[in-house]
């Protein structure tokens, strides 16, 4: 029994975004057309029911509690679409790398030797809360393909070329008659052996396996802005995967996860702090110093302010992205905290006011009495 979180190399609790990244990138490796090995297939079709099991929340349920006997028993088809074939994993395939450049299969593609835009990447990045606010240099780290420098990206080992596929002819596309009540058809499809390209490598490059592309791990500085926030996504042009037959590279995608601060809460370009202040201070007024993002900075509070009471330091929040000479504002939301422990004095000292409202009280009530005697 095979273990779906390990087929894909993911963790237990992996989100959907890294299932479907653990399967693109462990896809393109298996591809039978890509990968030669004899179990290629196998292994293809096994990542495929991973994937497609891992990204169903119901079946996910199902199999974390039961294993993959418990989605047979709970009816569901274990193959997925790929009991159908080869072709329908194909489909998937192809509608998840949106038709991989240089491959003819899946059918709806028309020429297979036109030029290819190599795939869009993602990565994500880790800043703090700081750093969203005023921006920062970061280096990303990241794997995408590149054109085979060893074959320049023929997939051809060195000195040797592709030759015309014995297949087709070199035309890419086979004729079938399909024979049926009403007449014969012809049907063309993409050859089968060169997958719509009309040449074979007979002399694959060693070093890509007649790819064309190699994975390879990159690092790149990138220039993050001030005012940016959590899931802000930096597009860095041409650095996703390779194009093929000529196309462009694909673009990367920096998506940034913005650590909470334990002091900051944000919205939008403002940002919230709480403070906390005695039963006297809120009484009598006082001046006290708070931490801003700029740094320290002398608070006045006014005499008999109350509690859930904000105070509101104008541009000290987080720069506008659009308008970075812009920022929003930095607002404190006070609470009044009761004290709950008293020191003698402290005891003495309430007493007294507390006395004092009883006095004010006795008084009036002598008074009214008074009137009525
Ligand atoms: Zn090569
Ligand atoms: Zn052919």
């Amino acid at each position: 029994m095979s273990d779906f979180y390990e087929i894909l190399g993911v963790e237990k609790g992996a989100s959907k975004d890294e299932i479907k990244s653990a399967f693109r990138k462990k896809a393109r490796t298996l591809h039978p057309d890509v990968n030669k090995a004899p179990d290629a297939e196998a292994k293809f079709k096994e990542l495929g029911k991973a994937y497609e099991t891992l990204m169903d929340d119901n079946k996910r349920a199902t199999y974390d509690r039961y294993g993959e006997d418990g989605l047979k028993n709970a009816g569901f088809n274990t193959g997925g679409p790929f009991d159908g074939g080869f072709g329908d994993l194909n489909d998937i395939f192809n509608s998840f790398f949106g038709g991989f450049g240089g491959f003819g299969f899946g059918g709806g593609r028309q020429d297979p030797n036109a030029p290819q835009v190599g795939d869009d990447l993602r990565a994500d990045v880790e800043i703090t809360f700081e750093e969203a606010v005023f921006g920062v240099n970061k280096e990303v780290k990241f794997d995408h393909l590149e054109l085979c420098p060893e074959c320049g990206g023929t997939g051809a080992e060195k000195g040797s070329k592709p030759i015309t596929c014995p297949t087709c002819g070199g035309s890419g596309q086979v004729q079938t008659v399909a024979r049926t009540p009403l007449g014969a058809f012809t049907q063309i499809s993409p050859c089968p052996d060169c997958h719509g390209t009309g040449q074979k490598i007979s002399n694959p490059c060693k070093v890509c396996k007649g790819y064309g592309k190699i994975e390879k791990e990159k690092k790149i500085e990138i220039k993050i802005p001030a005012g940016v926030d959590n899931h802000s996504k930096i597009r860095v042009s041409g650095e996703g995967d390779a194009g093929s037959n000529g196309g462009r590279a694909g673009d990367l995608y920096v998506v940034l996860h913005v650590k909470p601060s334990d002091y900051y809460t944000r919205d939008g370009a403002d940002v919230y702090t709480k403070l906390e202040i005695s039963p006297a201070q809120a009484a009598l007024g006082d001046e006290i110093v708070v931490k801003t993002l700029d740094g320290e900075q002398k608070v006045q509070i006014h005499a008999g302010i109350q509690n859930g009471n904000t105070i509101k330091i104008r541009n000290a929040g987080v720069p506008i992205l659009s308008r970075p000479s812009q920022r929003g504002d930095h607002i404190i939301v006070v609470t009044v905290k009761i004290p709950t422990k008293l020191s003698e004095q402290e005891r003495n000292l309430y007493k007294q006011l507390y006395e004092l409202k009883s006095e004010k009280k006795e008084s009036l009530m002598d008074k009214v009495k008074g009137v009525f005697q």
